[in-house]
């Protein structure tokens, strides 16, 4: 729970990260421009050495979460957040180091400087911590506790300093970074649903909504473009056009209702024939277009057969009535005189007309 937070948390938190570097430099470096006078040079080289360490770490560690957000593995992200609540919780020990140091070398009122530091270095951190909530309150009462205990057993100015932390800065800081990471949580949850409603949106903007495959709109709009990338490539691209025949009848006969059943599993059954490059949609009522890719006109007339032969074969079901039909398949394909989206439309409108006239169930 405590190390599971969403990829666009620990990315505030990443962004947060360089802020939050100068800070603690800023800290320290005030830090040893006060203390190093009383402080032994080896004690305060260590803690310099410790709080080097820390900065390194966290910066490579920022660096490599950018990275497992990247992947969206959250896996690797739930790992690399334990090892930097590792380090934070190293961080929190080499504080109250310095504040010991404090205490035994630099005289009173030396403690308080050091409260009134931490206290700065917890304020700042809210902006770069909140994002991982559990881990920055953690941090706050492993860097805050230490410091009060001094000032409870050791510092001389305990009475306001201690009252004024206890009433007003510990809640205070609690409930407004709560309030802070609520308002994270927030704008993620939201920005997720209008991200996934978009999506849902343009899904629906793209398809049939009986058949569920590419309506006639978008058909003609990917076509376009595949078709001018084709010619580029000196690629051939080949058309079908495919109707249904006597598909009144069906209606006449069974209902319309079965006449939708039959819609979606026939469009069900040639999207399982063509390939993932190829662009199926249902154009018309019942009339079908298939945008074959790289096929050249022998290639779509093979297709198109076997289309045909598995129609015919088909028993479709609707209420336990087996019902039989047909289709007739108009072919084109680029050529010398067939250039555009529109001319392979015409042709292949041609060649249907062509099939349905010398009798329906063919290829022409
Ligand atoms: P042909 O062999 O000449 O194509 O004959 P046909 O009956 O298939 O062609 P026609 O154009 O005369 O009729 C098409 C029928 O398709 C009429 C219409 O009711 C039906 N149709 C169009 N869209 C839908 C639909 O969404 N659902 C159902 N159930 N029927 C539809
Ligand atoms: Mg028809
Ligand atoms: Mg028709």
């Amino acid at each position: 729970m405590i190390f599971n937070y969403h990829p666009k948390l620990v990315e505030h938190m990443i962004d947060q990260t360089p802020k939050a570097i100068l800070g603690l430099i800023v800290v320290s470096s005030i830090y040893i421009w006060i203390y190093s006078g009383y402080i032994p040079l080896s004690y305060l080289l260590i803690w310099i050495f410790l709080q080097i360490l820390f900065i390194v770490f966290r910066f490579v560690n920022a660096k490599v979460l950018a990275e497992c957000v990247r992947d969206g593995s959250r896996e690797k992200i739930r790992r690399h957040v334990v090892y930097f609540f590792i380090s934070i919780v190293c961080s929190a020990f080499i504080w109250t180091g310095a504040t010991i140091l404090g205490l035994n070398f630099a005289p009173s009122p030396y403690e308080l400087v050091s409260l009134i530091m931490i206290i700065g270095l917890l304020t700042g951190s809210v902006l770069s911590l909140v994002p991982i909530f559990y881990i920055y309150i953690i941090y706050f009462f492993l860097m805050i506790t230490p410091q009060l205990a001094i000032m409870i057993l050791c510092g001389e100015h305990i009475h306001i300093s201690v009252v004024f932390l206890t009433i007003f800065y510990i809640p205070l800081i609690v409930l407004l970074s709560k309030t802070i990471y609520k308002n994270y949580l927030n704008t993620i949850e939201s920005n997720d649903s209008l991200e996934n409603n978009v999506c849902k949106l343009h899904q629906l903007s793209i398809t049939d909504s009986l058949t569920k495959v590419y309506n006639r709109r978008h058909f003609f709009e990917v076509s376009q473009d595949l078709i001018v990338i084709s010619q580029r490539e000196d690629k051939i691209v080949s058309f079908l056009m495919i109707d249904i025949d006597y598909f009144k009848n069906i209606n006449d006969t069974y209902g319309h209702q079965a006449g939708d059943e039959i819609l979606i599993s026939l469009s069900q059954e040639i999207k399982n024939i063509v390939r993932e490059s190829d662009v199926f949609a249902r154009i018309g009522g019942e009339e079908f277009a298939l945008l074959l890719l790289n096929t050249s006109l022998e290639g779509a007339k093979t297709i198109a057969g076997k289309i045909r032969t598995i129609i015919e074969k088909k028993h479709f079901l609707y209420e336990k009535k087996h019902i039989k039909m047909t289709v007739s398949i108009g072919v084109s394909a680029l050529s010398e005189s067939i250039t555009t989206l529109e001319n392979l439309y015409q042709k292949a409108d041609t060649q249907l007309y062509s099939a349905k006239k010398y009798g329906r169930n063919r290829v022409c």
